[in-house]
C-alpha cells in the first residue's frame, strides 16, 4: 500500500515539476528506480527478520534440550523419558520387539548426603551416571528421576530376555563397587526393578510403576539386588500405599499408642517394667503390629514424630507407677541420624514429668553402623541425664563384641528366635548360654524375650539370665489395661490421675 501511495505521490510532483512530452519517460525512469529502492529495502527486511527467526529458533531448541535433561547427570528427565520412552515403544512395536525398563535406586544415598554433605552427594551421583554410560548399551535411554532414582529404558528381543538380566547384574556388581567423590571412598549399591512392555504394561507409566513396584521388592529382599516384576507385587504395594497415607494420618490423631509388655525378674518373678510397643488402633481394620507400619514410618520419614508420639503418651501414662518401675522404649537406627535426638526425648521428659532415670531405650546393632560418632554423642547426652541404655535382639546381626564396647550399654537383650526354641533347638541353647556368659563377663545383665512358658523361664533362670518376658508372664497390654493390672497390684502411687481432676476442682470450688 505504502509503495502504490508512495509511487502515485512522487510521479504527481515530478509531473508537475517537468513539462508533459518527456514528462512521461522521466516519470516511468524515477518509477522503475523507485522500485528498484523499495525491491532492495524489502529484501534487507527480510533478510534481518528471517536471522531474528533463526535466532530465535536456535534458542528455543536450545532450552527445550536443557529442559529435557538433569542438568546434574546431563541424562533425560522425568518429562522426556515419558517422550523419548513413548517413541521407543512405537519403535519396538514397529519391529516386533519389547521395552525394558528398569528403574534404579541407590541404596543409603540419604546417609552419604547426611553425613558428607550435599556436594560430596552431588559428586557421587555423577559418578555413579558415569559408571552407567561405560557400559551401557547402544540405544538405552538413561533418565534421572530426582534424588538417586534413575531409569534406563531399551529396546531388546523378547525371546532372549537373558540379556537384559545379565546387563542389570552387570550394573548392581558395577555400582556395590567403591566410588570416589570429593576425596571420600564411599560404599554404595543399588536396588534395581525391571518391567518390560510385552508384559501388560504397555506405556511410559504403566512401565514405570511396574519397575518401581519391583525396585521396592528388590530393596525389601535385601537391597543390592535386581527384581522383575510380577503381578504379586502390585496388590502388595496397593497394601502398603493403604498403610502410608492412613499413617499420615493416624500419627496426629493418636491411632498409634503404647502398649505394655512386663519386664520380669526371673530369680524372683517380680515385676521389675515394660517395654513399650507401638500399636495401630485403626478405626477399621483393628489393631495393627509395629512388623507392619513402623518400616513405612522409617522410609517416609514419619518414625521420628510416631516414636515422640508413643514415648509422650507413655510417659504420661506411667509416671505416677510405683517409682520402681522402668520403661524401655524402641529407638530405630534412622532415628540416630538425627543430632537433635537426646534433646527430644530429654524435652518429652520434662514436659511429661517422667524421670529419665526410669527410662532405658532399646537400640540394634544395626544403629551402630549408619554414623557411630553421632549415636555415640546421642547417647552420651541421654545417659548424661541417667536414662539408660540396652542392646536389643543381640544375636540376630553381627553380635559384634567391638558392637558392645562402641557405646556404654547397661542391659544386652536376646532375641525371642533364640529363646522360644530353648528347650527344642540344641544350637538356640549354645546360643542363649554363650550371651548369657558374655554378659557376665561384661558385667552387663541379660534381659531374655519371647519366654512363652514356665519351662523357659526357668531354663534361663537356670543359666542365670537376669530377667525375661514374653507371653508367659502376659501379653502387652493397652493403657487402660496396663493401669487396671498395676492398680490391682497397688503398684499405682498416689491417686488415680482422673480423680486428681475431680479433686482439684472441688478444692477450687471450696
Ligand atoms: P522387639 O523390640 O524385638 O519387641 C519384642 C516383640 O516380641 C514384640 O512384638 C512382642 O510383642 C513380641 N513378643 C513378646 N513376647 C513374646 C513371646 O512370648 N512370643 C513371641 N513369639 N513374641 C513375643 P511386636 O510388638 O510386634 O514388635 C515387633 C517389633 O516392632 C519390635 O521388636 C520392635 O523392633 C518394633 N517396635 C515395636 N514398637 C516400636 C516403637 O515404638 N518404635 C520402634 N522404633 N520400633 C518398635
Ligand atoms: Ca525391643
Ligand atoms: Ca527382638
Amino acid at each position: 500500500m505504502f509503495t502504490g501511495i508512495a509511487s502515485t505521490v512522487l510521479s504527481q510532483t515530478v509531473g508537475h515539476y517537468l513539462g508533459t512530452g518527456e514528462r512521461t519517460d522521466g516519470v516511468l525512469v524515477i518509477a522503475l528506480l523507485l522500485n528498484i529502492a523499495l525491491i532492495m529495502i524489502g529484501w534487507r527486511r527480510h533478510s534481518d527478520l528471517a536471522g531474528e527467526v533463526r535466532e530465535r529458533t536456535e534458542a528455543e531448541a536450545r532450552a527445550r534440550a536443557l529442559a529435557a535433561r538433569d542438568p546434574l547427570t546431563g541424562f533425560h528427565n522425568r518429562r522426556s523419558l515419558a517422550d523419548e520412552g513413548a517413541a521407543m515403544i512405537a519403535e519396538a512395536v514397529r519391529r516386533n520387539k519389547a521395552v525394558a525398563l528398569m528403574m534404579l535406586d541407590l541404596d543409603h544415598f540419604k546417609s552419604v548426603n547426611d553425613m558428607y554433605g550435599h556436594a560430596t552427594g552431588d559428586a557421587l551421583l555423577c559418578a555413579v551416571a558415569a559408571e552407567m554410560m561405560q557400559i551401557a548399551p547402544t540405544g538405552a535411554l538413561h533418565a534421572r528421576l530426582g534424588g538417586d532414582e534413575f531409569a534406563i529404558a531399551l529396546i531388546f528381543d523378547p525371546r532372549t530376555p537373558d540379556m537384559i538380566e545379565h546387563y542389570a547384574e552387570r550394573l548392581v556388581h558395577r555400582l556395590a563397587q567403591p566410588f570416589e567423590a570429593e576425596g571420600q571412598r564411599l560404599h554404595i549399591s543399588c536396588s534395581l526393578g525391571i518391567a518390560r512392555s510385552d508384559f501388560g504394561s504397555a506405556t511410559v507409566e504403566a512401565l514405570m510403576r511396574a519397575g518401581d513396584i519391583a525396585m521396592y521388592a528388590a530393596k525389601k529382599s535385601g537391597r543390592n539386588r535386581l527384581a522383575w516384576f510380577d503381578q504379586s507385587m502390585e496388590l502388595e504395594l496397593r497394601v502398603r500405599n493403604e498403610l502410608e497415607e492412613g499413617l499420615r494420618f493416624a500419627i496426629p490423631a493418636g491411632q498409634i499408642v503404647p502398649y505394655f509388655e512386663q519386664q520380669v525378674e526371673l530369680a524372683t518373678g517380680a515385676l521389675t517394667g515394660f517395654e513399650v510397643l507401638a500399636r495401630w488402633e485403626h478405626p477399621t481394620r483393628g489393631v495393627i503390629g509395629p512388623d507392619q507400619f513402623i518400616p513405612i514410618a522409617e522410609e517416609t520419614g514419619m518414625i521420628a514424630d510416631l516414636s515422640l508420639s508413643i514415648m509422650q503418651q507413655a510417659f504420661v501414662c506411667a509416671r505416677d507407677w510405683d517409682p520402681a518401675l522402668m520403661l524401655s522404649v524402641n529407638i530405630s537406627p534412622w532415628q540416630l541420624r538425627d543430632p537433635w535426638l537426646a534433646q527430644k526425648i530429654i524435652k518429652a521428659l520434662t514436659e511429661t514429668g517422667f524421670p529419665a532415670s526410669r527410662l532405658e531405650i532399646e537400640i540394634t546393632e544395626s544403629a551402630l553402623f549408619d554414623n557411630l560418632a553421632l549415636a555415640q554423642s546421642i547417647v552420651g547426652s541421654l545417659k548424661n541425664q541417667g536414662v539408660r541404655l540396652a542392646l536389643d535382639d543381640f544375636g540376630t546381626g553381627y553380635s559384634s563384641l567391638a558392637h558392645l564396647r562402641a557405646l556404654p550399654f547397661d542391659r544386652i537383650k536376646i532375641d525371642k528366635s533364640f529363646v522360644t526354641s530353648i528347650n527344642e533347638a540344641a544350637d538356640s541353647v549354645a546360643i542363649v548360654t554363650a550371651i548369657v556368659r558374655l554378659g557376665e563377663s561384661l558385667n552387663l545383665p541379660v534381659t531374655a524375650e519371647g519366654v512363652e512358658d514356665a519351662a523357659i523361664a526357668e531354663r534361663l533362670a537356670a543359666m542365670g539370665c537376669a530377667k525375661g518376658q514374653g507371653w508367659h508372664f502376659g501379653k502387652p497390654r493397652s493403657i487402660v489395661g496396663v493401669r487396671k493390672f498395676l492398680r490391682e497390684r497397688g503398684l499405682i502411687a498416689g491417686i488415680p490421675p482422673e480423680n486428681v481432676a475431680l479433686i482439684t476442682s472441688r478444692r477450687r470450688a471450696g
